[in-house]
């Protein structure tokens, strides 16, 4: 396990000049433009020079929650004019949005922190630009996912990203089923309290080797990348309370396993540990019981009543 600290949560200091000649042209603000604007995820000063134009000059912004944003908007001396934009007004506010925008209004929506569409129902919105034809242009900048993928350790060549898992259990049960032979780096994004509980989902379906970072205040003065395996992470979880917002990064399933899987998926555990013996003539049955739990991602005590079981049925 290890653990980094960065920065201090701070105001930005002095900003780049946006305005120069041939940058303001491709920055200047059109009319009937929705902006996606990233937002800072916990330190005020990634919040981007061109962000801040965008802000400053768009006719209103859409907001996740406004009394956030008020803040933010503060802090940088911001002050257009603000309509919420979240998850249980969305239909009725996404239409509005669109009909001010295309009687040539331009709008900035910003979420709490991150970028706008990303797990937060921006992506509403910008679906039903696309549909009415309104442009969209993205102001990119801060996200969690990638920032933490980052500092995972893990590849970050290949990676999936399947932001919250339902709290539906079946919903949730299928996710983890169709995930546990995902060979790419998986993202997940969790609140502190219901953190166990999918750790503990996690090694169920992943099982205890499977490497992942628990990635916690992100930008925040008490930022933390926790690198371990996920049996370690649920014995710490059970004496450490969660604190702060997670990204999850799982390393994925070990190459080779998938293709293993397939052949196996046939066999029951205890001709599986047979078929083992069979490859492997110098093991113990015992070896082979544990090979065969590591490889299925069970307990070695499942393997073993499953061949005592086969056993008995044979006498
Ligand atoms: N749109 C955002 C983005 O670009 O990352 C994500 C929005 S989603 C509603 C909020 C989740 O993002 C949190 O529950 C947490 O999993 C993750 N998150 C946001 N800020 C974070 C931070 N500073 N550190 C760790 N995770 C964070």
């Amino acid at each position: 396990m290890s653990s980094i600290k960065t920065h201090e949560y701070e105001k930005p200091g002095i900003l780049p000049d946006v305005e120069d000649a041939g940058k303001e042209e491709k920055n200047r603000i059109e009319p009937s433009t929705l902006y996606l604007v990233a937002t800072p995820i916990g330190n005020l000063a990634d919040l981007s020079a061109r962000a801040l134009k965008v802000l400053s000059g768009v006719d209103f912004i859409a907001a996740e929650d406004t009394r956030n944003s008020t803040k933010l908007l503060s802090c940088f001396d911001i002050h257009r004019p603000l309509v919420s934009y979240f998850e249980h007004n969305k239909r009725q506010r996404g239409e509005e949005i669109v009909g001010r925008l295309e009687r040539g209004e331009c709008c900035a929506l910003i979420t709490d922190a991150g970028t706008p569409a990303i797990s937060d129902p921006g992506e509403d919105l910008v679906r039903l630009c696309a549909e009415r034809g309104i442009r969209v242009i993205s102001v990119p900048g801060c996200c969690a996912a990638i920032t933490a993928l980052t500092l995972s350790g893990l590849p970050t060549g290949r990676f999936v990203f399947e932001g919250f898992l339902s709290t539906q259990k079946s919903e949730r049960r299928c996710r983890l089923e169709a995930l546990k032979t995902e060979e790419r780096t998986i993202i997940f994004y969790e609140a502190p309290h219901k953190l166990r509980a999918t750790l503990a989902d996690f090694l169920a379906y992943f099982g205890k080797d499977r490497p992942i970072a628990l990635c916690r205040e992100l930008t925040k003065r008490n930022e933390e990348a926790m690198r371990t395996t996920l049996g370690c992470a649920v014995e710490y979880y059970d004496t450490h309370d969660p604190r702060g917002e997670y990204v999850l990064i799982v390393g994925g399933c070990p190459t080779g396993t998938v293709q293993a899987l397939a052949e196996w998926s046939e066999m029951t555990p205890a001709q599986h540990v047979e078929a083992y013996l069979e490859e492997h003539p110098e093991a113990k049955k015992l070896d082979a019981i544990k090979a065969v739990a590591k490889l299925r991602g069970v307990s070695r005590n499942e393997i073993y009543r499953a061949v005592l079981d086969a056993e008995d049925e044979l006498e």
